[in-house]
């Protein structure tokens, strides 16, 4: 990290600054310019406060020159990391779909669902036992009865399954759920990401609703902090202006997000758009900028859905989907 100091600074200014980052355990290198002076801080400058010290008179800017995450950036670990799920991989070059509905509504759903996407090449299912809904008045999902549905669905399809948690108390309820995901509300729920970082688990954290590719990553070295390595990241909009679309799908996270970390990128088009009409053209596009996976909610009767009918494919859309995704990759 680099502070610019101001030509009107004083010694005496400098020196205070100075001595403060030496209490914080910091080396620092001075060079004074013809009118700035620059103090780089030399050691573990993640602890650092920059946004304190830009707000100093005396400081004119402050930058930057290693990245506050480390377990999560690529310089730290240059190759790509491989989700394993008895067998089932994905990340380095592994590409796999995630597909199910957005809630489990009933048995018959869900294994309905998760027989037909099996069949269509998804790799895992998805389904919400716990859901976050905006209105306390909507559908809060089946929770510890969802769970145990798509349990069953796993049996039926030996599909490994992917699911929401919203609570670290619900921990114990997850034992055999094969992913953990953290929706985009909880992005920054930090308890939630510290337990999450002892549990051993797979986790799929999504990016929040309005956080950057840093905040995302941060959230992502707290899981890592505690000793959990196994993450998927999931791009799945951001909230910007545009009212066509639920949010903002930004692709160009992905190829960012290869270069930054060497975590599998997910991209999530049914979430990220809110309509069933353009998740295939999404899917493809980021299938197209080299996606490791990519995860569509797929409902057997959208209609009926109790959640986001409609952005959800029906099956037979989902495996038309599917194919020309795999199309695109081919071509890749
Ligand atoms: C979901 O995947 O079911 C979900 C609620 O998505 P998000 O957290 O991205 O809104
Ligand atoms: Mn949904």
């Amino acid at each position: 990290m680099i502070a610019v100091i101001k030509p009107n600074a004083t010694e005496s200014q400098r020196n205070n600054l100075v001595e403060w980052i030496r209490g914080q355990g910091i080396d620092v290198h001075i060079s004074d310019g013809h009118d700035y002076t620059v103090i780089g801080l030399i050691g573990d400058t993640a602890k650092i406060d920059m946004d304190l010290i830009e707000s100093l008179d005396i400081v004119d800017s402050v930058k930057r020159v290693t990245e506050p995450f480390k377990q999560c950036s690529r310089k730290f670990h240059p190759d790509d990391t491989v989700i394993d799920v008895g067998g089932v991989k994905l990340g380095g070059g592994n590409f796999a779909l995630i597909a199910g509905p957005c809630s489990v509504e009933s048995r018959e759903q869900i294994i309905a669902v998760a027989k037909s996407v099996c069949a269509s090449g998804a790799a895992f299912l998805r389904g919400g036992a716990f859901k976050p809904r905006t209105s306390p008045y909507d559908f809060q999902g089946l929770k510890a009865d969802g769970i145990e549905l798509l349990l069953e669905a796993k049996k039926e399809t030996s599909m490994p399954i992917v699911t929401e948690i919203m609570d670290a108390s619900h921990l114990p309820l997850f034992e055999n759920v094969d992913i953990i995901q953290v929706g985009a509300r909880n992005m920054q729920n930090i308890e939630l990401l510290k337990e999450l970082g002892k549990s051993g688990k797979p986790i799929l954290l999504k990016r929040g609703l309005a956080s950057t590719l840093k905040e995302l990553l941060m959230s992502a070295e707290y899981i890592m902090a505690g000793g959990n390595s196994d993450i998927i990241l999931c791009e799945r909009g951001i909230r910007t202006f545009e009212t066509y679309t639920r949010n903002t799908l930004d692709l160009s996270s992905v190829p960012l997000l290869h270069e930054m970390t060497h975590l599998p990128v997910v991209i999530d088009p049914s979430h990220a758009t809110g309509h069933s009409k353009l998740v295939e053209p999404m899917a493809l596009a980021a299938a197209a900028c080299g996606a490791d996976g990519i995860m569509i909610e797929v409902h057997n009767d959208p209609m009926k859905a109790l959640c986001d009918g409609a952005q959800s494919l029906t099956p037979d859309q989902f495996d038309r989907t599917a194919k020309r995704i795999m199309q695109i990759r081919g071509v890749l």
